[in-house]
Parts: structure tokens; sequence; C-alpha cells
């Protein structure tokens, strides 16, 4: 069987799960093997589209204490299901909850882990990851010994093409006997992101400023060039550190790696470590008054100019190709 976390939130399948799903599908049906998905916590709404979507059986482990993703008792329930019924492929997406559970189930059952692939191919039967390494600068091949299982895959988040086709199958529900809770945590409390905003993570197109904002009541105009877009908003690490723009909006090797359609770095030098977060955006649009500033080397388009001028002329003209 071919095994899929089918992360879930408030009963919706957010689009990172069905880009594994879309592969673990990929995968299954070459390998004559059956896709399975776990789903802890929500389960009614979000197994119905999981079967719609060619998923044969769902491991539901339901129940309210297991609401909100903990590294333990979530590692008890992935390992005690595989050692019962042994799937050969387990794939995650590489969102923070499944890049830390992924490596605690590996180590747990002994073994191997092919973390953050952006590619994965089939070849002559085994499983071959792309992943990058030294902060993107080289891509890696990588496999898994043969008679390992499962082997244990996380998908980097916008990768991989999102299961879009309904087929109207129905799945077969299995209830996880919850067992006994490990959980030396407890979550306190979730601060939810305003209704409306979006994740960098997952958006199309993330417009991101930097430190040439000069303070942060300046993002406004930021804001008002994702609002035209319909954009996400990113930051800097510079700004994150210096208290204007929370953690969860960052960009760059410590912050979020993404990859949308359209980026723009507004008032962002490109510094290394914040490349490291963007450079696989399909297309880069850098605004900077710094002709030599090293963003440029990688923008698809380049403004030599005042952010302050630029961004509020491309809001104006923006607005007006909507209306
Ligand atoms: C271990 C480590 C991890 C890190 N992780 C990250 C990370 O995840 N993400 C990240 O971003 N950084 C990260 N950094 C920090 C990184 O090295 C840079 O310091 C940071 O990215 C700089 O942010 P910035 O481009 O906003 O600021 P700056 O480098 O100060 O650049 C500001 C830019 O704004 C331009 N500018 C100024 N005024 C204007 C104007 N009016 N109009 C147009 N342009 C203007 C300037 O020319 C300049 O290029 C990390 C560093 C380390 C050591």
């Amino acid at each position: 069987m071919v095994l899929i976390w089918a992360e879930e939130k408030e009963g919706i399948l957010p689009r990172s799960t069905l880009e594994v799903l879309s592969m673990g599908k990929k995968i299954a049906e070459p390998l004559g093997e059956e896709l399975g998905a776990v789903l802890i916590a929500d389960s009614n709404r979000a197994a119905g589209t999981l079967g719609k979507k060619g998923v044969r059986k769902v491991y539901a482990a339901d129940d309210p204490a297991l609401r909100d993703y903990r590294t333990e008792p979530y590692t008890q329930i992935f390992t005690s299901l595989i050692e019962e019924h042994h799937p050969s492929i387990l794939l995650l997406s590489h969102t923070s909850s499944g890049k830390d559970l992924a490596p605690r189930v590996a180590a747990r059952l002994n073994v191997g882990l092919i973390s953050d692939c952006t590619q994965l191919d089939l070849q002559d039967g085994s499983l071959v990851a792309t992943r990058p390494m030294y902060t993107g600068k080289a891509l890696a091949q990588v496999t898994l010994p043969a008679e390992m299982n499962p082997k244990i895959f996380t998908l980097r988040p916008k990768a991989f093409p999102a299961s879009e086709k309904e087929e109207g199958g129905e799945c077969e529900v299995i209830i996880v006997e919850v067992p006994q809770l490990m959980a030396r945590t407890e979550v306190l409390e979730l601060k939810k992101t305003p209704k409306g905003s979006l994740d960098v993570a997952e958006a199309d197109i993330v417009v991101s400023g930097g430190r040439g904002l000069k303070g942060p009541e300046n993002f406004e105009i930021i804001e008002e060039l994702a609002q035209a877009l319909g954009a996400a908003v990113g930051a800097s690490r510079a700004v994150v550190d210096a208290g204007w723009r929370d953690h969860k909006d960052q960009v760059g090797q410590t912050g979020k790696q993404i990859t949308p359609k359209l980026y723009f770095a507004c008032g962002i030098s490109g510094a290394i470590q914040h490349q490291v977060g963007m450079r696989n955006s399909k297309c880069i649009v850098a605004i900077n008054k710094d002709p030599n500033a090293p963003i440029f080397k990688l923008a698809s388009y380049g403004i030599v100019g005042d952010l302050f001028k630029i961004v509020p002329l491309l809001t104006e003209e923006l607005k007006k190709i909507r209306d």
C-alpha cells in the first residue's frame, strides 16, 4: 500500500495535501498498490473528498484530543499503523508538521526518509527522489534500499501538481484505536491568521518587502499591491527581526521556502539566505534602488528605482486593469 498523510484544516484538505494525494495516486497505480490515507481528527468531511479523489482506505483517528498537531501522539499513531498494515511507501507534505513528524516516524521504525523532495520518479519499479542540497545550489537524486519498508518521503509544497479530478469513488473508513496518549506537551493556544489573509507558502503570488521600506507603517503600500494582485505578503528576515512583520511571513533559509508563480521583492537586497526561500519562484520581479543589488541576478524583471514611487504606481495600474 502507498500511504499518505491527509493533513486537514477544519475538515478541509489544503492544497499541500492534494499535492501529496496526486503523487500517491501516480505512484500507486503503476506499482499495482492500493492508495491509503491517514486522517487524524475531524474525519467526516475529509474522508468523502479522499474517496472521490481515488483513496481506497482511510485510517481515521477521530479524537478531539488530537485536533491540534502534537509530535508524540501523532508519531505513536503512525508507528502503530505502519507496524500493523506494512505500507511500502509513506508520503507526507513538507509542511511544518510533516517535517516534524516524518523523521520521528522514520527513526522509530529504523527506516529511511528523503525529505523536501521536489520531484519523484518511478524508475524500474523504484522511486527516485530529487531534492535540493546546499541551499538549493545543487539537486541530488536519491533512492532508498529496495528492502526498506516503508520508504518515507516528504514533498515540498507547490512543487507537485494538486489532485483536481474527482472520480466519485467511495473509500472504506477504518477507525484507528487511539493508543493511550503519551504526550508530554499540551497545546495551550492557537493563534489563527486573520480571515482572508493568505499564507506565503500557499499563495500563487507573493509580494515581499524588506528593509528598504524604512519602517513597519510603510508596509501599507506592499499590502495594497498584494491586495490588487490577490497575493500574500512576505518579508525578509531583516524586517521580521526588527519586529515589523510576523515570522510566519518570513521567506528564506530560516523562514519559508516558497515556489509561487510570481514573486515581488521590494526593497530586498537578495542575500543568499533570502534567495534560498524564493529562488524557485516561476517569475521574479525585483524593485530596488541599487542596480548592483544581488536580487537582480535572480530577477526575471528588474526595476531600478525608488519603491515608494514604483509600488504605488504598479498598484494604481493593476487596479485600472482589474476594474
Ligand atoms: C543563518 C542566517 C539565516 C538567515 N535567514 C534569512 C531568511 O530566512 N530570510 C531572509 O530574508 N534573510 C535571512 N537572513 C538574513 C540575510 O542575510 C539578510 O540580512 C536579509 O535578508 C536582509 O534583508 P533585506 O534585504 O530586507 O535588507 P537589506 O540587506 O538591508 O536590503 C535592503 C535593500 O533595500 C534597498 N532599498 C533601500 N531603500 C530603497 C528604496 N527607497 N527603494 C528601493 N529599494 C530600496 C537597498 O538598496 C537594499 O538592497 C539570514 C542570515 C543568517 C546569518
